[in-house]
């Protein structure tokens, strides 16, 4: 999308407002695909908490994705795009039996992450497909707020206790047709993940019915330049050997799955937000937008740094701004940073808007959860439209004083 394109959206649908670049995704999910072509089957199962507007599910079902959802509520989004039941997975983290039942009922492929639900889920429905994610203790990821394989973490279950899994597998019957890790959500080191999926493998062996093999996910993208990102192809062309290798041993073609979230749609949005205010103190100079941590959590939450473009003046000349929020608290989205100058009245982007970011948006200070739409060839489809007062106030109920 060029910053044309991008200004014509915030005049037609007004700021602050999200843009979901539709051929970005494509060529994400193009990309992957690809480096797993050595692979007789393979399955994408789009990580639905990144991104959840259905439009997007749509999308993305449209080239071949199924989807892997946390909540029953996204199991329901998933199922509202029109993907059937036996492409979704459901892969939730310390959720109700009962919850995990209604799942099972409604066809989707159940994933399960410790003993006690393992146990009571194999007594009451032997016959249902399970599939067990294993936390093989490898830590891929650098940063220890999203990294869950380690020792502590509350995900998954304990390769160690792969003899009670197999006691109550064998106690109830049950039937494990896959086997599912997700280790953290950035992998850099290609060989660190390669030595999970080999526990992943040993682990695979001790389970007859296994129709396939989950990896979960981490692919890491680019925020800024100069960083870092998974060399997915490097990764799949060892891995799919890897895969292939093992189904030999197993005497089984079993499907090779991946469940993206940041990978396939972090690109492929941007946020756009207006400058209010600029207002220079004793040392610093503010460009204070119309959104805050209400829309945009990331920074907050977990130092995620966004790149900021002014895109009504791309070609200003260079300053150092701190770009904050409009919230009654300390709302920075980026400090010091070197931006186009800036102007009030000027619509900033931010880069990598399109994963956990309107998912996580919220009503704080009262205000509009913003609009969403999706770039989808060359024209702009409003897919979400802005909330307004009533949306505020419709489930408040007050009582007579
Ligand atoms: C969040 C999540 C993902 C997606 O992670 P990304 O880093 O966005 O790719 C995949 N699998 C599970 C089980 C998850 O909870």
């Amino acid at each position: 999308m060029t910053n044309q394109d991008l200004l014509s959206v915030v005049s037609e649908y007004n700021s602050p407002v999200y843009v979901y670049d539709a051929e970005k995704m494509r060529s994400q999910y193009e990309r992957l695909t690809n480096a797993f072509k050595g692979v007789k089957q393979l399955n994408i199962h789009y990580a639905v908490k990144a991104l959840s507007n259905i439009a997007v599910l749509k999308y993305l079902h449209s080239l071949g994705a199924g989807m892997d959802t946390v909540s029953i509520q996204e199991v329901r989004m998933a199922l509202e795009a029109g993907v059937a039941p036996k492409d979704i997975i459901y892969t939730p983290n310390g959720v109700s039996l009962e919850e995990i039942e209604r799942a099972a009922g409604m066809g989707v492929q159940i994933n399960i992450d410790n003993l006690s639900i393992l146990e009571q889920f194999g007594t009451r429905h032997p016959k249902t497909p399970v599939c067990i994610r294993i936390n093989p203790h490898v830590m891929a990821g650098g940063n220890s707020n999203i990294s869950v394989g380690h020792i502590d973490s509350k995900f998954g279950i304990s390769i160690h206790q792969l003899p009670h899994i197999s006691r109550i597998v064998e106690n109830t019957g049950m039937n494990i047709n896959g086997i599912h890790m997700h280790t953290g959500s950035d992998i850099l080191d290609i060989e660190v993940f390669l030595y999970a999926s080999e526990i992943l493998f040993n682990t695979a062996k001790h389970f007859s019915d296994l129709e396939f093999i989950d990896f979960g996910s981490g692919f890491k993208v680019p925020y800024k330049e100069g960083d870092k990102e998974t060399n997915v192809e490097e990764f799949g062309e060892k891995l799919s050997k890897r895969f292939n290798e093992f189904c030999k041993e197993y005497g089984k073609k079993l499907t090779l799955a991946f469940e993206p979230g940041k990978f396939l749609v972090s690109e492929a949005g941007k946020f756009l937000v207006k400058v209010n205010v600029v207002k220079q103190t004793t040392s610093t100079v503010f460009a204070q937008v119309d959104s805050g941590f209400n829309h945009l959590i990331r920074p907050m939450l977990y130092g995620s740094e966004h790149e900021i473009l002014n895109v009504s003046n791309p070609d200003g000349r260079e300053r150092f701004y701190t770009v904050t929020g409009y919230i009654c608290e300390t709302d920075t989205f980026g400090s010091n940073r070197r931006i186009a100058e800036i102007s009030e009245g000027d619509i900033l982007a931010f880069n990598n808007a399109g994963a956990y970011c309107f998912t996580m948006a919220s009503n704080y200070n009262s205000r509009y959860r913003p609009a969403e739409v999706l770039w989808y060839k060359g024209k702009a489809h409003l897919i979400r439209k802005r909330e307004t007062f009533d949306d505020l106030v419709v489930n408040q109920i007050i009582p007579e004083f």
